[in-house]
């Protein structure tokens, strides 16, 4: 049986997604769900008409009734799904990816997206084509909601300490990179009392600003504009708005990690519990939550995965190193405007600099790298990886997602891309040179295994 499923979502460009593919895949999902309504909505991208439209086709078919929500972000939808207790929703988004790609992110009952595993019921159905076939009768209408973003913002100013920030004024500028972040964050922000300038506020599906994934080299005009207007902060969201990267004051691009890091610190403050993190998440978010009397909990990498954790285990929050932080008062998706409101207001309460918050926080310094695998049996090279990684003394395993090995000074992971020919390795520790050493050495364990298989 064919796999379409990734960690959230069936991702591809428009000769995967074709309108028939798309429909029977919902009809699929619909049947699944077994009827009840389930909420659509899309990105900014050129093709998300015909991709919604014959989701929507699908999802009727199948006896399910639709509410579209129209462009929202993913956040957005995600946070209704959980409000109305609908049956489940379809994002129309391919996140951070580029403008000719698209995707169907599925979200389940319980308001968390549907995962590769839990993909393989609905790949099944679509296999086996068991819609159930519906009589004229049966088929139920779909319709338009036009106020999911004022709902969403109004539910994410409730957890905000609003006064905090209205009484700074701070001086934002934010990078909407013409996604959907463009129809939420200005005005978000103003609303709090913030002064805004906006960068590439307008959606538009061709990306004429930046390409949508907020890396450093991709917001380099944020950056410059940063230091140029002498800003507070910079803000940048991907495609979809989930996650989210931030500028301090000096121009500094901040890594996912320490932003999320940030946000256990002001979480745990609150509220004591446990956070859910990916394995391979830097150690500043796990110093950071045993630092506020919290305990981390690890999974494997993949969104659905920390939202999946947290529900089961009552956590208090969850994130990605890459700029997701899901809170679970909002939603179970990474929520990438809360994460921005929740910095702002972070920076304004404790009358602090962004960048002085970040170097407050523990320090830890990593090395990176990739081992080309071509198109050698990855579960083969994996296994090779436990062998070879249990032999090392004085290292702790964990077999979560790849292998991680645990060492007094530092740590280090190797795993398979999910979609590309090759293992990421990645080590971290206390001063650079140790972990150059981890990457160095493992890195060549590693290809020496390749090699072998
Ligand atoms: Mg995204």
């Amino acid at each position: 049986m064919a796999s379409y499923f990734g960690t959230y979502g069936i991702r591809g460009k428009l000769d995967l997604l074709t309108p028939e593919f798309i429909s029977e895949m919902s009809a699929a999902f619909g049947t699944h769900l077994g009827g009840g309504t389930v909420l659509v909505g899309t990105d900014t991208r050129t093709s998300r008409k015909m991709v919604k439209n014959a989701a929507i086709a699908g999802l009727l078919s199948s006896g399910c009734e639709v509410i579209d929500l129209g462009v929202v972000p993913s956040p957005t939808l995600e946070f209704e799904v959980k409000r109305m207790g609908a049956a489940g929703g379809i994002i129309v988004t391919a996140s951070h990816n580029p403008p000719d790609w698209n995707a169907l992110k599925f979200v389940g009952r319980d308001g968390i997206g549907i995962s590769k595993e839990k993909g393989e019921t609905i790949e099944k159905l679509f296999a086996a084509k068991r819609h159930r076939p519906l009589a004229w009768n049966e088929i139920r209408d779909s319709a338009r909601c036009n106020s999911a973003i004022s709902e969403h913002l109004a539910e994410i100013k409730k957890h905000i300490k609003s006064s905090a920030i209205s009484g700074r004024k701070p001086f934002l500028i934010l990078d909407c990179g013409n996604g959907t972040a463009g129809l939420f964050a200005p005005r978000l922000f103003r609303e709090l009392g913030c002064r805004v300038i906006t960068l590439n506020a307008q959606p538009d599906g061709f990306f004429p600003g930046r390409n949508s994934e907020p890396t450093e080299a991709n917001i380099a005009d944020l950056i410059a504009c940063v230091k140029a207007l002498h800003a507070d902060m910079g803000i940048a969201w991907d495609g979809d708005a989930d996650r989210v990267i931030f500028v301090d004051e000096r121009g500094g691009y901040i890594w996912g990690d320490k932003s999320f890091a940030l946000c256990i610190r002001m979480k745990l403050r609150e509220k004591k519990g446990l956070v859910v993190t990916t394995v391979a998440t830097s150690d500043v978010t796990k110093e950071t939550a045993e630092k506020g009397g919290g305990k981390m909990e690890y999974v494997k990498v993949g969104a659905p995965y920390i939202s999946e954790k947290m529900l089961a285990l009552n956590a208090v929050l969850g994130g990605e190193e890459v700029g997701g932080v899901v809170w679970p008062e909002i939603s179970w998706g990474k929520d990438g405007l809360m994460t921005a409101a929740k910095i702002v207001e972070e920076m304004c309460a404790s009358h602090k600099p962004l960048s002085s918050l970040i170097s407050s926080l523990p320090s830890y310094f990593n090395a990176k790298s990739k081992a080309e695998c071509g198109n050698k049996d990855k579960g083969r090279i994996l296994e090779g990886i436990r062998k070879e990684f249990a032999k090392e003394k004085g290292a702790k395993a964990i077999t979560i997602d790849g292998v991680r090995l645990n060492f007094k000074d530092g740590w280090v992971i190797a795993r398979a891309s999910g979609t590309e020919n090759y293992f990421r390795v990645f080590a971290e520790a206390k001063s650079q040179k140790r972990a150059d050493e981890l990457l160095a050495k493992f890195k060549k364990k590693v290809e020496q295994i390749i090699a072998r298989v």
